[in-house]
Formats: structure tokens, sequence, C-alpha cells
């Protein structure tokens, strides 16, 4: 297959007649619980562009969401998977073991932060690991309160949507949720009512006392955060927020889990994104970014938290598949061989300063925040009110779309545009994406 070259090209109406004919079967038989940003259908996909089946070429801003970093065809990935797929495609791990499901769990307790002794689960989702978090911090520490934080996410299935803030699409009509999940508040440095200087310390200090007061510390088996927020709008807590709360954990024998399924492995431009503030998570929940786009997540932690699990409690049928395995370890090859780490960080060089170009002069633009390549800005009516502006939101994403440039949107108040390039994306692809977008401004 000859490599897909790595230029924008708009041929059709987006989408095109091919992408509207496969829609309508869609249509027919899948059901509508199940959406899509934009309905083009895909016929390949590599470095920074996805081409379409009526042959356009988008730039990719979503990389699958923050899944294909190191592109959705990388040379590693496919190679290690494919050698896997010939050899065998699946045992179960539970019934007979294979390498590759060793090779990850040694890469995670090298790349995953501190160095004590660590263990890690493997299964098949992001979601699955979370619910194995809280399973593996109940076992371990005899309790079953679970604190988590407003604008979190954490997945889709029953316990996560009790985890997750957001009701509208995630939790709606879908109740009853699992109980001992309590939520509290988290440093939002934009919306902070006395400022975003203020903000770690004083949602610290809110999040402890209701901790305290409404739960009993004594009675909480895990924190569980995001260390940049991800679907609740791309929110760096403010700093000393996450600090804080790591050593009110400590101090009360709660296991703190940094869930970097979305802001992990190099996405900020670091491993994970916990060690810009030093943190050293108990357990860390990956999945995304870990294996080139092949369905693999993980637990990573305190060898003795990991261990608290009786044998046989942890696992599934297919986690850590041979193959999903193969392809985070071509995955991670890539990550170091290209030091993609650094690239994240050139990336929110390049976006920062043409966001913040843009904030100038479009009043639209609150906010411009972000680390590495998972950058966003927040979008409102008016800059005093901060009143959100889910329309111009929607607005620019279409616009952005018809030029075949592939964003999306997040956010509690479905106002901010999020940008996710594979890591891999090209300076001039990075550039013309940033273009498209400033364009998008001036026509909306
Ligand atoms: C996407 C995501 C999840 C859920 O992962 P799935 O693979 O969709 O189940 C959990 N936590 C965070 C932070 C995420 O971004």
């Amino acid at each position: 297959m000859t490599a897909l070259p790595q230029e924008r090209r708009v041929v059709t109406a987006i989408p095109g007649p091919k992408s509207q004919e496969l829609q309508a079967r869609r249509t027919a038989v899948v059901a509508q619980g199940v959406g899509s940003t934009l309905p083009v259908f895909v016929a390949r996909a590599g470095g920074g562009v996805i081409e379409d089946v009526d042959g356009n070429r988008l730039i990719d801003f979503g990389s699958g969401i923050a899944v294909t970093s190191v592109g959705a065809s990388a040379e590693a990935v496919v190679r290690k998977a494919s050698a896997q797929l010939a050899d065998f495609t699946h045992t179960c791990f539970m019934v007979t073991p294979y390498e590759g499901y060793v090779a990850v769990a040694e890469a995670l307790a090298e790349l995953t932060p501190g160095d004590h002794a660590k263990k890690s689960a493997l299964f098949n989702s992001g979601a699955e690991a979370v619910e194995n978090a809280v399973k593996i911090a109940r076992a371990y520490t005899k309790r079953q309160a679970v604190v988590v934080f407003d604008h979190g996410y954490h997945g889709r299935t029953n316990l996560t949507m009790a985890l997750t803030a957001k009701n509208m699409p995630y939790k709606h009509g879908f109740g009853p949720f699992a109980p001992e999940v309590y939520r509290v508040p988290v440093a939002y440095g934009y919306r902070w009512p006395t400022g975003a200087e203020n903000a770690g310390p004083e949602a610290a200090a809110q999040a402890i006392d209701q901790i305290s007061k409404q739960v009993g510390a004594e009675n909480v088996a895990a924190v569980i955060i995001e260390p940049v927020l991800g679907e609740g709008g791309f929110i760096e807590p403010a700093k000393g927020f996450l600090p804080a709360i790591r050593e009110f954990a400590s101090d009360n024998g709660i296991v703190f889990v940094a869930d970097e399924i979305q802001s992990g492995f190099c996405r900020t431009g670091q491993w994970f994104a916990c060690e810009d503030e030093g943190i050293v998570p108990d357990l860390i929940t990956t999945a995304k970014g870990i294996a080139g786009g092949l369905p693999l997540s993980a637990v990573t932690g305190r060898a003795e938290i990991m261990d608290a699990a009786h044998s046989g409690g942890l696992g599934g049928t297919y986690g850590g598949n041979p193959v999903a395995c193969a392809g985070a370890l071509g995955a991670i090859e890539t990550m170091k061989e290209l030091d993609l780490n650094a690239r994240a960080k050139d990336i929110e060089a390049v976006m920062k300063s043409r966001l913040a170009a843009m904030a100038e002069k479009f009043d639209v633009i609150g906010d411009v925040r972000g680390r590495g390549a998972m950058i966003a800005i927040e979008l409102v009516k008016d800059r005093e009110t901060k009143e959100p502006n889910p329309a111009a939101t929607a607005a620019l994403a279409k616009a952005c779309h018809q030029e075949g440039l592939l964003v999306l949107t997040c956010g509690t108040y479905g106002n901010v545009l999020r940008f996710l390039p594979p890591l891999v994306i090209g300076e001039d692809l990075l550039n013309e994406g940033l273009d498209i977008i400033e364009q998008a401004f001036t026509r909306v």
C-alpha cells in the first residue's frame, strides 16, 4: 500500500455522495444512540490525515479522541500487530498466558511515575480500567466510597456513568447509578468565582472539607481525577490543587487514582500529565493513546495495592489481547524513537501562539488552554459574564469540517473546541489546520 499523502484535499461536499450513501445504510441498521461527530466514512488514515470514501483528505485534529497519537497506521504498530495476528489472535491470558501482556506491564512499570514496585492488569476499554481501579482500591482499603470531581469524565458503563459528571448525553435516562460515589469541586481556573489565582487552594479546601464532612475520609477507598480533565473541557486543575488532593489522600489512607486515559502517553508533552506537578499516583488508568488505535487499557500501580484483589478477581475474556499488546509495544517504541513528548511540546508552542493571536481578534474566545497536543479554546457570549457559547462552538466546528479539518467539541457547557492532533502530524498540516480555524472565525 502506498503511503497516504500528507495533504488536505477537498473534492466533494463534506460528507460526499459515497459517505451519504453509507450513512443511509448505517441509519437503517446502527442504533441512533451511537452518534458520529462527522459522518464521512473513512477509507484510509495515517499521519495527520484521514482519507474518506469520496477521496477527500481531512486534516485530523481529533486522533479518534486522543487515540492515534502515533498516527492511525504507524509502521511499528502495523508491523508488530500483523506479526502477532499471524502467530495467534487470542488464547485468553487467564487460560494460557503470552509474553506480550507481560512486556506491556513491564513498559507500564517503567514509564509511569514513581520508582516503587508496580504491577498492572490489562483490559479493553478505558471505562473497564476505571471500574477495575475502583475494585482494586476497595479490596485494598476495605472501604466503599469513591470521590470524583466536577466536570470529570470516566466512561459510560454503569459505575463509570456514576463517576462521570455530565448528564447529557452520557447519563440521561440510564439510571439508577452505582451508589457510594461522591462529587466534589475541582479548580476550574477560568470559571473560579474569586479568580484563577485562588482556584487551586480554595477548590482544594472545599473538596477536602466536603469529603471530610459529608463522606468521612475514613470511608473513602479512592479519589479519582483526570490530571487534565478531558471531556469536561480540557480543564487543567489550577496549580496546587492536585498536590493538595494527593497529600490529603496519603494522610488518610485513600488510594489516589490518576485517570490518564486521555492525558497519558505523550499527549501533554510528558508520559503522564500528573508529572508536571510531580504527582505520583497510587494507581493510574491508561487506554486511548496506549496502543495506536487497538483496544487496550490498563490499571498500573503500587504492587501491594494491585495485589489486594484475590487471584481470579480481575480479568476478562479479551483483556490484554495479544494483538492489542503487540500494537501497544509498537506505539510505545514509536513514542520513544520519535520523542513524541518533545513533539507534543512543539505542537503546543505553535497552537498556543496562533490561538492567542486569534483571541486578540475574536471576542468570542474566552480562554486558550491545555498542554502539549491537548489544547482547547473556550467560547463565550461575553468576556465579562463568561456566558458559554455552545452555538458558536458548534458553528465553528461545522465550518472547519466543511473545509476539511476535523475538530471536536467538549465541555460541560458544550462550548469548548478541542484540538488533539496526532503527535506525528507535520508542521505544514498543523499550520494549515490553524489557518482554517482562523478563517472559520471570520466566517461565523
Ligand atoms: C475516554 C475516557 C474514558 C473512557 O474510555 P473508553 O475507552 O471510552 O471506555 C475514561 N476516562 C477518561 C479520562 C477518558 O478520556
